[in-house]
């Protein structure tokens, strides 16, 4: 493999599947399975999950309440997403652990890059929750910021479309997708493939990002296998 340490994040809206909220068993039973066939080639993989299927901290801001409490809520919901994977992973005979940026004893342990590290050399698919424990960050912040932590050699985040368009495809026949792109010029077309928080973070510490198509069965392998499936962002 290409890769030997990768940093997975995944929307928690995805894990929805066809519902609009909670989380769907067959969604996670693909995700688990996924995970499971680049664990086996011996990939040391780090994974963050959204919480969007559940909550989102804009969304309790929009009905007129706290922002900070609503993203307290979102975060939790990151915790429930990591702990379902977690869950299903181990009916497939995958050892993991989730690691908490808020601390949930009995639960959790608290995340660390230490922590996590030790963890990723152990075996242990290491699913970080909770966020970055404060509000008004995102989960793709998250993702950034752990996957530079746990010196991933490359963050692959897994979304509903195959990469990087210089409009949206899906309201332009003639859009065209980008194999290969500098953070330079992603940030100078305007493109949204991140917020900007989480965009700077990888800029700024040479983490080399590849979005994809994660609900392609084997796109995770092929990605972290090297293959060009997406977009491969770099400095
Ligand atoms: N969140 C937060 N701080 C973080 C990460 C997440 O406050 O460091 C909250 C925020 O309210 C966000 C919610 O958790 O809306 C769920 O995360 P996100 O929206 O990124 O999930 P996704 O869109 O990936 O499902």
């Amino acid at each position: 493999m290409k890769y030997k340490r990768v940093l997975l994040k995944i929307s928690g809206e995805s894990l929805a599947g066809e519902q609009s909220y909670g989380i769907n068993k067959q969604m996670l039973d693909y995700y688990a399975s996924e995970i499971k066939s680049v664990y086996e080639q011996n990939v040391e993989i780090g994974v963050v999950i959204g919480g969007g299927n559940i909550f989102r901290g804009l969304q309790g801001a929009n009905k007129g309440f706290n922002r900070t409490q609503g993203d307290y809520m979102g975060m939790l919901a990151t915790v429930i997403n990591s702990l379902a994977l977690q869950a299903q992973l181990e009916t497939l005979g995958i050892k993991s652990v989730v690691l908490s940026a808020l601390p949930i004893d009995p639960l959790c342990e608290k995340v660390s890059s230490r922590r996590a590290i030790h963890y990723l050399e152990n075996n242990h698919v290491v699913i970080m929750a909770a966020g970055t424990g404060s509000p008004f960050f995102t989960t793709d912040s998250t993702g950034a910021l752990r996957a530079i932590e746990i010196k991933a050699d490359v963050l692959l985040k897994g979304t509903r479309v195959d990469g990087v368009y210089d409009k949206d495809p899906e309201k332009y026949t003639d859009a065209v997708k980008f194999d290969t792109l500098s953070f330079e010029d992603a940030y100078e077309k305007g493109l949204h493939i991140m917020d900007l928080t989480a965009f700077t973070l990888c800029k700024e510490n040479n983490m080399p990002l590849i979005v994809f198509e994660m609900n392609t069965k084997n796109n995770f392998y092929k990605a972290v296998n090297g293959e060009n499936i997406g977009t491969t962002v770099t400095v």
